[in-house]
C-alpha cells in the first residue's frame, strides 16, 4: 500500500494542534515515550558515577549538565514524551473515527432506509429477548402482521415516488400510535409487524382496530389517495419461535386479504372456526 506522506503531515499537524497531545492525564502514549527516552541519561549518569568519580551532586551537575547540549541530552526522554504523546492521539483519534463508522453501519444494519423503522434483521435479533421478558414477567405478548391494502395500484396510478411518500406516512403513523417499548419493523415492502408488549389478543385487536381506522382516515391528507391496511395477529404461546408466532400471524392476515381486506384478524378466530 502505498503512504500518502501529506497526509500523514497533515494528521501529524492537526495532532500537534491538539490539546489531547499533551494530556499526561489520558494520553498514556505520553508515558511510553518518557520511559523510552529515560534509561539513557538514567544510565549516562550512573556511568558518569562509576567511571569518572563524581560524588558530590554538585560536581555531577557540573559534569552531566555541563553545557545547553547536555540540557538537551537530559531533556530528551521528554521530547519522546511529546512525539509518543503526538503519534497516540494520531491512533486515539483513528480509533475513535472506526468506533463511530461501526456505530453508524449497526444502525444501518438494523434499520430500513426508507422508512427509518427498524428492519427484519433487527427483530430477528431482539425476538428472543423480547420473549423471555414477557414469560419472566408473566405478561402477554401479541404479534400484528400489517399489509398495505393494492398498494400496487398506487404505484401503478400515481408512481414510485409517491408509492414511497406512502409507505414512509404510514411508517410515521405507526410510530405514532405505538407505545415507546413496542417494537415495530418494516417486513419488507409493504409489510410491517408490530410486537405489542404487556398485551393479550383482546387489547391487540382494539390496537388493530384504531389502527385500521386511522390508515384510512388519519394519514397525511395531502396524500392525493387514501389506503387501507389488513391486519393478522396472533398472541405469543409458550416456546413459540418467530416462525411460529409470525406464521400464525401471517394466516391470520392470509385470510384477512381473502375475505375483503381492509380487516382485523386474529389467529384465534380462525384456529376456533377451524375446531368448528
Ligand atoms: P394485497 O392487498 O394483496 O396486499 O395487494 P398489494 O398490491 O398490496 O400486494 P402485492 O404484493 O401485489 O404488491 C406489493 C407492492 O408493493 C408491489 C411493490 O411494487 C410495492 N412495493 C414494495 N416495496 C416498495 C417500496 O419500497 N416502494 C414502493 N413505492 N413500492 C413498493
Ligand atoms: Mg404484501
Ligand atoms: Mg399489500
Amino acid at each position: 500500500m502505498l503512504i500518502n506522506i501529506p497526509k500523514q503531515i497533515k494528521e501529524f499537524g492537526a495532532a500537534v494542534r491538539q490539546p489531547f497531545s499533551y494530556n499526561l492525564g489520558e494520553n498514556i502514549y505520553i508515558w511510553f515515550g518518557i520511559l523510552w527516552g529515560l534509561p539513557i541519561p538514567l544510565v549516562t549518569i550512573l556511568l558518569h558515577v562509576h567511571f569518572l568519580g563524581s560524588k558530590s551532586l554538585e560536581g555531577l551537575m557540573g559534569e552531566v549538565l555541563g553545557s545547553p547540549m547536555q540540557w538537551l541530552f537530559l531533556a530528551h526522554p521528554l521530547l519522546f514524551g511529546v512525539v509518543f504523546g503526538i503519534l497516540g492521539t494520531i491512533r486515539n483519534d483513528k480509533e475513535n473515527k472506526i468506533k463511530e463508522m461501526v456505530m453508524q453501519l449497526k444502525e444501518m444494519s438494523i434499520h430500513d432506509p426508507l422508512t427509518g423503522l427498524k428492519n427484519r434483521r433487527y427483530f430477528a435479533h431482539i425476538f428472543h429477548d423480547e420473549c423471555a421478558r414477557s414469560l419472566r414477567r408473566r405478561e402477554a405478548l401479541t404479534l400484528l402482521f400489517l399489509d398495505l391494502d393494492h398498494f400496487k395500484r398506487v404505484n401503478d396510478n400515481h408512481g414510485h415516488h409517491f408509492g414511497d411518500i406512502a409507505l414512509q406516512e404510514t411508517s410515521r403513523y405507526l410510530e405514532k400510535q405505538c407505545r415507546p417499548y413496542d417494537t415495530i419493523v418494516r417486513w419488507g415492502g409493504e409489510e410491517f409487524i408490530i410486537l405489542l408488549r404487556a398485551t393479550d389478543e383482546s387489547a391487540a385487536i382494539n390496537f388493530s382496530e384504531r389502527i385500521r381506522l386511522g390508515i384510512q382516515t388519519e394519514l397525511n391528507p395531502d396524500l392525493p389517495f387514501s389506503m387501507t391496511i389488513s391486519i393478522g395477529l396472533a398472541q405469543y404461546q409458550d416456546n413459540d419461535s418467530l416462525e411460529d408466532l409470525a406464521d400464525r400471524a401471517d394466516k391470520a392476515l392470509y385470510h384477512a386479504k381473502q375475505t375483503g381486506r381492509n380487516k382485523v384478524i386474529p389467529w384465534s378466530m380462525l384456529s376456533a372456526e377451524s375446531n368448528l
